[in-house]
């Protein structure tokens, strides 16, 4: 019996994830076993009608677990939720409130306000509370059907509680790497680029501005580098945008491998990125900037563009001076590469003014 499956699989038909869908496949198997663990126990105590209702629970369980193989999401749902309702009134009814069984209906309160729908979610706890209710005023007014000695009763109790107790934790632990894995999700998307995924302009602005503080405290010099691809309309015109897509993640790539992992890369606008070296000078800032500008015109573009094109690269190079705002440094890199641009392009250039 246990009802996490439950809670597993009535995600799974609200568009879950495959990962949902296994764990609700795991879930139907343990729930299923631990049912032929219940069969055993209730020979044992001498309830022999608890004990055939365990089959039918397996067979249930067998049939849900069948059923989400087959992507047969409604069928599994109702065959569960079947099975934990079911069973958990059979047991009452059969030994007395006493046996725990109303514990896993109660784990079908997270998972209703974790995966129905909001306006699903209100009726289906309503009604489950009422269920819940129902059973236990019934029990005040019947003895039980089947009651078995005092002692088997405690030991099923204890069982129910055990089996209810590791079943919330391994819920509440997916629930959470469910949470953490979204979050973390989320953070990429709003924190980096998806074509190139470089830190995109919003966190850049963000880190670099963190890089200024740092550098207004400790003084210890910071280099700005601003590199844009030249004549890159051409690239795009010539050979298409996916092409150009291509041009550009294939550019974000030389730029990780030629860096250091404390500099901070981005991708500050189509075809420019901005590169912040923390503890580099103007001076080793504008030797990255070659050896990079260098790694991109050696780089075998044919694997790109199918044919022999020399990708060159133009770059501006500044340095964050005391008590001045980001935007300032950058401007003096532009500047610089502007001067580049006209110049000739394929070559760096420095903003010391
Ligand atoms: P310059 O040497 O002066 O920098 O010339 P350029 O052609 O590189 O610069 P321009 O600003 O004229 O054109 C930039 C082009 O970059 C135009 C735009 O369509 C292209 N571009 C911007 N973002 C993307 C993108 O995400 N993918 C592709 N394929 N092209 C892009
Ligand atoms: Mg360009
Ligand atoms: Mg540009």
């Amino acid at each position: 019996m246990g009802s996490t499956e439950t809670s597993a699989t009535y995600g799974a038909e609200t568009g879950r994830k495959p990962q949902f869908w296994r764990l609700a496949m795991r879930c139907t198997q343990i729930a299923g076993t631990v049912d032929v663990a219940f069969f055993f126990l209730f020979l044992a105590l001498g309830s022999p009608i608890l004990a055939w209702v365990n089959v039918a629970s397996v067979a249930m369980y067998a049939g849900a677990y069948y059923a989400l193989k087959n992507r047969q999401n409604g069928l599994a749902i109702v065959l569960i939720w079947a099975e934990v309702l079911l069973h958990a009134a059979l047991g009452i009814i059969l030994i007395g409130w006493g046996s725990g069984f109303h514990y896993y209906l109660l784990m079908f309160i997270p998972a209703i306000c974790v995966s129905a729908p909001r306006r699903w979610a209100f009726v289906a706890l309503l009604t489950l509370w009422g269920y819940y209710v129902a059973l236990d005023v019934l029990m005040w007014s019947i003895e039980p059907v089947q009651p078995i000695n005092p002692l088997a009763l405690q030991i099923v109790h204890l069982f129910n509680l055990s089996v209810v107790f590791a079943m919330f934790s391994y819920l509440s632990t997916f629930y959470l790497k469910t949470v953490v894995r979204a979050h973390q999700k989320l953070r990429l998307l709003a924190t980096t680029d998806p074509l190139t995924g470089l830190l995109n302009r919003r966190h850049m602005t963000y880190l670099a501005d963190r890089e200024m503080a740092r550098f207004n405290r400790s003084g210890h010099p910071v280099g700005v580098l601003l590199l844009d691809i030249d004549h890159f309309k051409a690239i795009n015109d010539e050979f298409g945008h996916e092409v150009g897509d291509q041009v550009l993640a294939s550019v974000a790539d030389i730029l990780r491998n030629q860096l250091r992992e404390q500099d901070l890369v981005s991708r500050w606008g189509g075809e420019e990125f901005l590169i912040i070296l923390p503890d580099t000078g103007i001076e080793k800032a504008q030797v990255s900037a070659e050896r990079i500008r260098q790694a991109i015109l050696d780089f075998d573009w044919r694997s790109v563009t199918r044919t022999d094109v020399h990708l060159t690269t133009s770059a501006g190079v500044s340095e964050f001076r005391c008590g001045e705002r980001l935007g300032a440094a950058v401007s003096r890199a532009d500047r610089a590469l502007y001067r580049g641009k006209a110049g000739g392009r394929n070559r760096v250039e420095l903003e010391t003014a």
